[in-house]
Formats: C-alpha cells, structure tokens, sequence
C-alpha cells in the first residue's frame, strides 16, 4: 500500500456527504489533504460578487469544522491553481488529485489545463453537479442537445434514475506532515461594507444548515408548494438555492429527499429538472452568459440610462412589487422566482436595458448566483434565451402584484412608504386619490417615487421593436 498522500480538491461541493471525491480519496485508503484554492480567475468574467463571496466564507468555516470533526486540516491556498496543485504536490508528496467537476467553461478550461500540464498527479474528476451527466440526455433523433425545456424534461424522467446518494464516507485517513496553509481570512472573502450583516441574520450557509433547510421544507412545505410557490409573500419554496449552488447539499439528496416522499411532487422536480437544464444549455453553449442564444438578438441596440437602471437597482421605480423585490434582493441576497421573472422583464421590455446589467447585478448581489441559472433566467426573461418566454410576454408589474401578492403583505414589508395605502392600490399608488394618498402619508414624488416609465406605452413600443428583431 503506497502512502504517498491524495490532495482532495474542493470547490462547489462544500459538503462531506454524497461527495463523489472524497468517497474516491478514503476509498484509496491513502493520507488526505483537504484544500481549497481561492482562485477567481478559474471563473473567468465571471468571478464569485459580493454576496456569493460572503457566502463562500462563512460555508468555508463550517467545511473547516466539519472536516476537524474528522481529523482532516482544511488547507486554504491562493491561486493560480495549477501552480498551487504543483507546488502541493512538490511540499507533500501527493500523487493523486480528486475532485469533482464543474459545468461552467471556465472551470472547464481548467480541468482541461490539469490534464495536460499537472503531470506530476493522477487526475481523477467525477461527475457531480447535475443529476444526468452532461451529453446524456440528448435528443432521439440527432443526438444533440435539447434547446426546448419540456423534451428535456420528459427524457429525464425517462432515463433510469438519477444514482441515489451515498452516505458519509468511512473515517479518511489525515495527512500527518505539514502542509502550508494561507488562512481562510487571507482569502479576502468578506465584503468591506457592513452590508453583509443583513445577509447573516437571512442565511446559516453550510451543510448542516443545507439538510436542516431540506428537511423543514420536505414536512413543512413540500405539500403546498405547488399552491404556494408562486406567492412572494408567503415562505411556499425550499430556498435551498444557494445551498445548492455551493453544493452544501447535492442535486441527489435534494432530488431523492423528495422524490421518495409519499403523493405526487411532479411540480417540485420539475423545478429540479429546470436546474438541470440550464447546467445541459450552458455545458453545450457556453457562450450564452454573455451573448443572447437567438442571434436575431445581436442587432437590439438597448438603452443607456444610467439613472433608470439605479432606480432599478435600488428598488426606486415607482412600481411597488419591482422595488420590493430589489430590495428584498439587497437586504437579504435572494428573490422569489417570480419576482426574478417580473423585475427582469421590467429592466429589458420596460426600461429596454440590456438584460446583461441586470445579470451582472444580480451576480453581485444573489447569495444563489449561478451561472447556468442565471443565465437561463435572464435569457428566458428577455426572450433571448433557449426556450424562452415568447417576445409578446411583458410582464405587467400591477397585475403581477395584484395576483401573487394580492393583499399586498409583501409590499408593505419591503416598500414600508406605502405600507398604510389601501389594498386595492396598493401596487398603483399612483392610482389613488390625493385624499387617499395624504391618508396613507405617502407624498408621490417626495415620499415615494412616480412611475419612472410608463407600463402601458413602453409595453407598446417593446412588442413593435420584437417584431422587428424578429422578421
Ligand atoms: P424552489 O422553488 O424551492 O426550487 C428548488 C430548486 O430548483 C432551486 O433551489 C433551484 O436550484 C431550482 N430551480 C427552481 N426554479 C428554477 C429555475 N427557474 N431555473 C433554474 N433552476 C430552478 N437560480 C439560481 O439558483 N441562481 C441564479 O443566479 C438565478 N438567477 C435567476 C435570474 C432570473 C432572471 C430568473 C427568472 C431566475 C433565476 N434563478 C436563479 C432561478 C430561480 O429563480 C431560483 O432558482 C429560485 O428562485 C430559488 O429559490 P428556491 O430555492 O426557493 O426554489
């Protein structure tokens, strides 16, 4: 038995169960060296933002202690990678890496770099961020990829199941020697402002956190989600979002949890297959974070507007759901699907402002930030996108509030100027009688911003502009 020592690699898979490389690295029964390498280059134009990043550290500290409960030293590194691995491997000795990959391109490229140039270790990468590995589910008759979400999904439910998760691996085997490490601190992850403390009191990151979350959402809410998940108000979805995208918890667990229950959870899997799908449509067209899928869309010449697109960010549009969900974005890092669907509409059909901005403040300010749905997201909402929402589709900010927030709760807690308006106007103050208005003490202008566009007239002038991209 050689006891030359295993570097296990982490990246987006914080977690120690259902862990594809470490049950690799205990298997081999050789010394293990735990290390995280904090290189954002390996992310390409697209480095962790501001809250991904806070979030990245204080998931860290909690694989630091999970990792000390089982005798391993989390080793924390600055990149460039490869030299980073060299140079490990050089210190310790260690002849073999295992990690898990990753679908962006940019990690990609890297894996690729340490196939060809990290001669020195065996390289041993697992499949793990996707329920089907990218490339086998593809259509019956081309054998290419999907680019219509429903096909997708009827292929995946018609594959063998996805592999169930596997437990915890038996107790690795510590590295004994010593291994310099730079500290986690050194990482510079947390934010210069104090804007993170608001996310501290939202979130718990972490894997023990993650599979407490799964755990209260399968019996306490799973049974409503499909009645429920639309309402920004009520808590009707899993929020295991960021979990997920740190892989604190694994597809698998997520998607096993869930489908072993008793009842019909169709409608949550779907959610889960809508993940899978972006992470196959970015694995196939890694151009798409930063060029529209549909080409007809290269010749929109969007708007500059600097101060629409603050008003947007801020949460000062005048539109009450808009500026409540942009705030609950500041304050807290995350926002309901719908209102993702609403304000990214709002910014590229209202305001005609190029969906990347509102992809870019998004990745700065999501705890969930993830590139494949992110860019679905974006995508589908501009109507770029594979499979996306039809041109003709522009959200309307009233009737969206009105139906999914309908007593308006989710206004009020966001948007606390308006919180005394009547429901009936409650997301159109701008509708209301002065009298009504001074009742409530909102001053539009003053106390609460006009409209900064309006809805109907711009709704008008986007579908002209859609039906010339698209003749
Ligand atoms: P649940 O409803 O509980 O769903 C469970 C899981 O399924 C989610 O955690 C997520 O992993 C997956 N999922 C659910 N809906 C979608 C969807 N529409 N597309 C892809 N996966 C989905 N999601 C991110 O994780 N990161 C992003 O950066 C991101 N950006 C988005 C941007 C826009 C403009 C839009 C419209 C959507 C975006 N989404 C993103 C998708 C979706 O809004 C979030 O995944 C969801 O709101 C997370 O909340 P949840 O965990 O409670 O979801």
């Amino acid at each position: 038995m050689s006891e030359k020592p295993v570097i296990l690699w982490f990246r987006r898979d914080l977690r120690l169960s259902d862990h594809p490389a470490l049950a690799d690295a205990t298997a081999l029964n050789r010394p293990i060296i735990p290390v995280y390498i904090h290189a954002p280059e390996d992310d390409g134009t697209w480095p962790p933002g501001a809250a991904s990043r806070w979030w990245l550290h204080r998931s860290l500290v909690s694989l630091r202690t999970r990792l000390k409960e089982r005798g391993l030293d989390l080793v924390f590194k600055t990149g460039p990678t490869v030299h980073v691995l060299k140079e490990l491997a050089a210190e310790t000795g260690a002849t073999a890496l295992c990690f898990n990959r990753r679908i962006e391109p940019a990690a990609r490229q890297v894996e690729a770099t340490l196939a060809t140039q990290v001669k020195e270790l065996e390289i041993r990468g697992f499949h793990n961020d996707t329920l089907f590995e990218p490339g086998t589910v593809l259509t019956r008759s081309g054998q290419t990829p999907y680019k219509v979400f429903t096909p997708f999904c009827n292929a995946c439910r018609e594959a063998p199941d996805p592999p169930r998760p596997n437990p915890l691996a038996k107790k690795p085997r510590p590295f004994s020697g010593p291994v310099s490490s730079v500290g986690l601190d050194a990482l510079n992850l947390m934010p210069e402002t104090p804007w993170h403390t608001s996310l501290a009191e939202a979130w718990e990151p972490g894997e023990p956190a993650a599979q407490e979350r799964l755990s209260r959402f399968v019996t306490a809410h799973l049974a409503d989600y499909p009645r429920l998940r639309d309402r920004p108000d009520i808590e009707g979805t899993s929020q295991l979002s960021p979990h997920l995208h740190f892989g604190e918890i694994s597809i698998r667990q997520v998607w096993w949890a869930v489908y072993t229950q008793p009842g019909d959870h169709a409608i949550f899997l779907k959610e889960l297959l809508w993940r899978e799908f972006a992470r196959h449509v970015l694995y196939f067209f890694p151009h798409t974070p930063d060029e529209p899928f549909d080409p007809r869309f290269r010749t929109f010449i969007p708007r500059t507007d600097p101060a629409s697109l603050k008003a947007w960010q801020r949460g000062q549009t005048g539109y009450p759901v808009v500026d409540a969900a942009m705030r609950q974005l500041w304050a807290t890092g995350w926002m309901h699907n719908r209102m993702r669907m609403v304000v990214a509409s709002f910014l590229f059909k209202d305001l005609r402002i190029d969906w990347r901005e509102g992809a870019r403040w998004f990745w700065d300010t999501l705890v969930d930030a993830d590139l494949a749905n992110n860019t679905l997201g974006w995508q589908w909402s501009a109507g770029c996108g594979v499979d996306a929402a039809p041109y003709f589709r522009i959200f309307n900010p009233v009737s969206q509030g009105t139906k999914f927030d309908p007593q308006g709760r989710y206004v009020r807690q966001w948007v606390p100027e308006t919180a005394a308006l009547p429901d009936a106007v409650i997301h159109q103050p701008w509708s209301a009688p002065e009298s009504v208005l001074q009742e409530a003490d909102l001053t539009l202008g003053k106390t609460y911003p006009h409209p900064i566009t309006d809805h109907r007239k711009t709704r008008l002038e986007a579908l002209k502009i859609w039906e010339r991209i698209r003749s």
